[in-house]
């Protein structure tokens, strides 16, 4: 799978707000996450991100909104 900043991708565990989706805010050693449901980043080693990240819907939700 690649990412790129602002990619959305929905992960194995929900978020405690309920969604699974979130969005990359930054790539590198460690990954950051925005959650799409209720805005909380949580910063994850590039491993464990790589793990909990099950797809990258980008294209998916790009063809529902706008
Ligand atoms: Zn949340």
């Amino acid at each position: 799978m690649e990412f790129n900043v602002g990619d959305i991708v929905r992960t194995k565990k929900e978020h405690p707000c309920g969604s699974k989706l979130w969005e990359l805010t930054r790539i590198g050693v460690d990954f950051k996450l925005k959650c799409l449901g209720c805005g909380h980043i949580v910063t994850m080693e590039r491993q464990k991100a790589l793990k909990a990240i099950t797809k990258n819907v980008t294209n998916e939700t790009n063809q529902n909104a706008n």
